[in-house]
C-alpha cells in the first residue's frame, strides 16, 4: 500500500495551496458580510483550470483524478467554505452531465463547463421534497417535439448566476434529468436565501413557469431515470463535500492551537492546561481519522470498487468530524469565538450546513444501517 502522493499530486496541493491563500482567503469575510457570491474567484479558478481537474481530456478536463479533487476542495475549505460550495455546485453540474448524457450531450455541454466558459448548478431539491426525491412535484410534459417544464426548486446554489441548471422533474413514465439554459424562456430565478452560514454560497429558489425545452434537453435520451443519473453523481459530489470538511476542521485545529499558546490565563498559556490538550489531541485524532477515510474513499472510487455504504459513512463522518471540531474551536477561543469581528464566528456557522448539505446524516445512517442489516436479511426502508 502506497499512502504517498504523486509528484504530479503534490504539484496540484502547491497550485491549490497558492490559490486558495492568494485569491479565496482575502475575500472570505466579505463574501459573508455581503452575501455574495465569489464570481471573481470562480473566473480566476476557471483561467488555472482549477474546474478541469476531475473531468476526463476528452471533455477538455485536466484527467487529474478524483483525489485530486478533493485536494481542491480541501484547500479551498481551509479558506472560504462558501467557495468550496460554489466550486462544488458547479462541478457536480458538470458531473451529473458526464454521468447521464449521451456522447453527444457530453461533447456540445461539457467544454464549456469544464474550462469554466459557463457556470453550473442543480436544482434538484424542492420545498416539499428534499431527502425524499421521489416527492418531487416539479412535471415536465411533452407537447409535441418539447418538453414544457412546471415547478419550482429551493436551495440551489449558482442558481441566480449559472448559465446552465441541470433540473429534477417527474415526467408522465418516471424522473428524468434536464440542462435548462438561462435563456430558457419560463425559467425564473426567485430570490437568493438568506442564511446561517455560507452566505458567498446561498441557495436560490428557481420557478420553472411553461418552461419549453427540446427534446434532446433530456439527459441521456429518453429511457434514462433521472434518479439514477443523481445516485451516480452522489459520489463524486459527496467526496468533494467530505474534503472540504477535511479543510475547514484542519483550519480550526491551526487556529486553535496559534490561540491556545498565545491567550494568557492564570499566568500561562492556555495550551499548558490539559483540558486543553485534550480537546487539541481529539481534534486531531478525528481530523486525521476523517483524511484516511476521504483519501481511501478516493481511491476506492477511482478503482471503481466504492459501494453506497463507503460513500455515506465518509459523508456522514465528514460533517460530523467539521461540526464538531469547529465547536471545540469555538469553545478554545471562548468570547473570542463568539465575536462577529473574528473569523471563528464564521466558521461556526458555515460548516453547520456539512451535515445537511448533500444528504443530511440522518439519510446516510439510514444508508449505512440498511446495508448492514441488509447483509443478514433484514430489509429496512427510509
Ligand atoms: C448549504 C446547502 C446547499 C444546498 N445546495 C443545493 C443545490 O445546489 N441544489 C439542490 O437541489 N439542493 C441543494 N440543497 C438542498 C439539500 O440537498 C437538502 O437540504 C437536503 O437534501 C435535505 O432536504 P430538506 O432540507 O428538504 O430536509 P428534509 O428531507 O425535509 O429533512 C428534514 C429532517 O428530517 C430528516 N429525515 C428525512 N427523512 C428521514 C428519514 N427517512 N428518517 C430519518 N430522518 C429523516 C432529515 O435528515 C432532516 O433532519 C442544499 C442545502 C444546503 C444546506
Amino acid at each position: 500500500m502506497d499512502f504517498a502522493l504523486t509528484d504530479e499530486q503534490l504539484m496540484f496541493l502547491d497550485m491549490f495551496r497558492d490559490f486558495a491563500r492568494q485569491e479565496v482567503a482575502p475575500l472570505a469575510e466579505e463574501l459573508d458580510r455581503q452575501e455574495r457570491p465569489p464570481l471573481e474567484t470562480i473566473h480566476k479558478a476557471a483561467a488555472l483550470d482549477l474546474l478541469a481537474i476531475p473531468f476526463p481530456e476528452q471533455y477538455d478536463g485536466m484527467n487529474a483524478g478524483l483525489l485530486a479533487y478533493g485536494l481542491l476542495m480541501e484547500e479551498l475549505g481551509k479558506v472560504c467554505l462558501a467557495t468550496a460550495v460554489t466550486v462544488g455546485a458547479h462541478c457536480t453540474a458538470a458531473m451529473l452531465i458526464a454521468a447521464g448524457g449521451t456522447e453527444e450531450q457530453k461533447q456540445s455541454l461539457l467544454p464549456s463547463l469544464v474550462k469554466g466558459h459557463k457556470i453550473g448548478a442543480y436544482a434538484i431539491v424542492e420545498p416539499d421534497a428534499g431527502s425524499d426525491l421521489s416527492g418531487v412535484a416539479t412535471t415536465a410534459r411533452l407537447d409535441g417535439n418539447e418538453y414544457v417544464l412546471n415547478g419550482r426548486k429551493s436551495h440551489v446554489v449558482n442558481g441566480d448566476f449559472a448559465d446552465l441548471l441541470v433540473v429534477l422533474a417527474q415526467t408522465e413514465r418516471g424522473p428524468a434529468c434536464f440542462v435548462v439554459d438561462k435563456s430558457s424562456p419560463g425559467l425564473v430565478v426567485g430570490w437568493r436565501n438568506k442564511q446561517m452560514g455560507l452566505r458567498g454560497a446561498a441557495g436560490c429558489t428557481i420557478f420553472l413557469d411553461g418552461c419549453r425545452l427540446a427534446m434532446s434537453n433530456r439527459l441521456g435520451g429518453e429511457e434514462q431515470n433521472g434518479h439514477d443519473i443523481i445516485r451516480r453523481t452522489w459520489p463524486f459530489s459527496r467526496l468533494g463535500v467530505a474534503f472540504a470538511c477535511l479543510g475547514i476542521a484542519e483550519r480550526g485545529l491551526a487556529d486553535s492551537v496559534e490561540f491556545a499558546r498565545n491567550r494568557q490565563q492564570f499566568g500561562g498559556p492556555i495550551a499548558l492546561k490539559q483540558i486543553i490538550q485534550r480537546y487539541l489531541a481529539d481534534m486531531a485524532t478525528q481530523i486525521e481519522s476523517l483524511r484516511h477515510m476521504a483519501h481511501y474513499t478516493a481511491w476506492l472510487m477511482e478503482q471503481g470498487r466504492s459501494s453506497e455504504r463507503d460513500i455515506a459513512m465518509l459523508k456522514l463522518w465528514a460533517g460530523e468530524v467539521a461540526t464538531w471540531v469547529i465547536n471545540k474551536t469555538v469553545q478554545i477561543h471562548g468570547g473570542m469565538g463568539y465575536i462577529k469581528s473574528f473569523h471563528v464566528e464564521r466558521l461556526y456557522r458555515d460548516v453547520r450546513a456539512m451535515a445537511i448539505h448533500e444528504g443530511t446524516a440522518e439519510l446516510q445512517r439510514l444508508a449505512v444501517a440498511e446495508d448492514i442489516l441488509a447483509a443478514v436479511g433484514v430489509v429496512t426502508a427510509p
